[in-house]
């Protein structure tokens, strides 16, 4: 199954991807972890995806795409896989749509203010990456795993979650559109459990019929 997972900073996608590709048995591919990674490893293309990243700035198209070819050469996508973060905009749909085509779109939904509620008490452990949210019962500004004191992301304050979530649905809305009837659409404002119930029913359809 090759599918497409949408969704906003702080509707829970990436624990989306995680299931699914437990579940459904296919890879997760994260452009994000991959370009965090390329950055890691240094170079000439890793100083400039790091310096682009830090400026908070998008990857060139060209890039962002090649990476995603050579990553779904590779032979763990033959039987698909679950892309999270790409494609960001029509360009990029337009780009995937000539390499292969894809069999469902799932895109979390979340109203404005919650996507709001949940980044602004968003805190991450600088030590292990945990992520906690200082609205949960029992939150006590230290990690849960390792108890090193949590910090809140710059891109987590007010005025920068705004400008990320308008962005995210200036982008996204094309999308929807470019693979209409491919797309299955979930609220996540329930635990992440009722969110991934449907996902999980209409994924086992979906497999079931290929
Ligand atoms: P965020 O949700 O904070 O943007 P991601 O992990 O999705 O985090 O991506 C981190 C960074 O990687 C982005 O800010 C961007 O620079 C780059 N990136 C990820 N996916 C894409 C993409 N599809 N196109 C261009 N750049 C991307
Ligand atoms: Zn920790």
């Amino acid at each position: 199954m090759k599918l497409i997972l949408l969704g906003a900073a702080g509707s829970g996608k990436g624990t989306m991807a995680k299931k699914i590709a437990a579940d459904f048995n296919v890879p997760q591919i994260s452009t994000g972890d991959m370009f965090r990674e390329i950055a890691k490893k240094g170079g000439e293309l890793g100083e400039k995806v790091k310096s682009l990243m830090e400026s908070g700035a998008l990857v060139p198209n060209e890039i962002t795409f090649e990476v995603l070819k050579q990553r779904l050469k590779q032979k763990d996508c033959k039987k698909g896989f679950i892309l999270d973060g790409f494609p960001r905009s029509l360009a990029q749909a337009e780009m995937l749509q000539k390499l292969t085509d894809i069999d469902a779109v799932i895109s979390i939904e979340l109203p404005f203010k919650q996507l709001e509620q949940r980044l602004v008490s968003r805190r991450i452990c600088p030590k292990c990456g945990d992520i906690d949210n200082a609205s949960y019962q029992g939150y006590t500004g230290n990690c849960r795993k390792c108890g090193t004191k949590l910090f809140q992301r710059d891109d987590d304050k007010p005025e920068a979650i705004k400008a990320r979530l308008e962005v995210y649905k200036k982008d996204v809305t094309p999308l929807i559109d470019f693979y209409g009837e491919k797309v299955m659409t979930v609220s996540s404002a329930g635990s992440p459990d009722e969110t991934y119930a449907p996902v999980k029913t209409f994924l086992s359809k979906l497999e079931a019929k290929a």
